[in-house]
C-alpha cells in the first residue's frame, strides 16, 4: 500500500473551526465556501465517506487529494484519485498530498490531512537546480 511519510493531521484546526461556526463567530457562508472548482474536483476525483457533513448533515463527505511538488511538473496543483496516488507513489521520489474534505450539499470544505509520497530515492525527472519555490507557495 500507500507508504505515507510526514503525516499532517489537521483535525484540530478543523474542529476550532467547527467550534468557532457553532458559537456564531463564524458564519455559514465562511466555512461553506467551496468554489465551483472544487465541487467539480470532488466529483471527478474524490474518494466518497461515509462520515456526513458536520455542517449540515445532508450528505457524506468526500475526500479529494491534491498533489504538489517539483517533479511533477504541469500535474503539480491537480487533484488525483486513490489509485493514481498510489501510481504516482512508485514513479516519483517526493511530492506532498493534501486531502481535502468537501461537502456537496452545503459547500462545507476543510484541510483534513497533509502527507508526502514517493520512492524516497533521488529523482531522475527533476534537475537539482531547478528552483524549490512552488513548495513554499502551498504552504
Ligand atoms: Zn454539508
Amino acid at each position: 500500500m500507500l507508504n505515507q511519510r510526514q503525516i499532517v493531521d489537521y483535525e484540530l484546526q478543523r474542529r476550532s473551526v467547527l467550534r468557532r461556526y457553532r458559537a456564531g463567530f463564524l458564519s455559514r457562508e465562511e466555512v461553506c465556501d467551496a468554489g465551483p472548482y472544487l465541487h467539480r474536483a470532488a466529483r471527478y476525483h474524490g474518494e466518497q465517506t461515509e462520515h456526513m457533513c458536520p455542517v449540515c448533515f445532508k450528505s457524506q463527505i468526500v475526500l479529494v487529494a491534491w498533489v504538489y511538488g517539483d517533479e511533477l511538473g504541469m500535474a503539480s496543483g491537480s487533484a488525483r484519485k486513490p489509485a493514481e496516488l498510489e501510481r504516482m507513489a512508485n514513479l516519483f521520489a517526493e511530492f506532498t498530498v493534501y486531502v481535502v474534505e468537501v461537502c456537496h450539499a452545503c459547500g462545507w470544505n476543510h484541510l483534513a490531512m497533509s502527507y508526502v509520497l514517493g520512492t524516497g530515492e533521488p529523482g531522475t525527472r527533476a534537475p537539482r537546480s531547478r528552483p524549490r519555490s512552488r513548495k513554499s507557495a502551498t504552504q
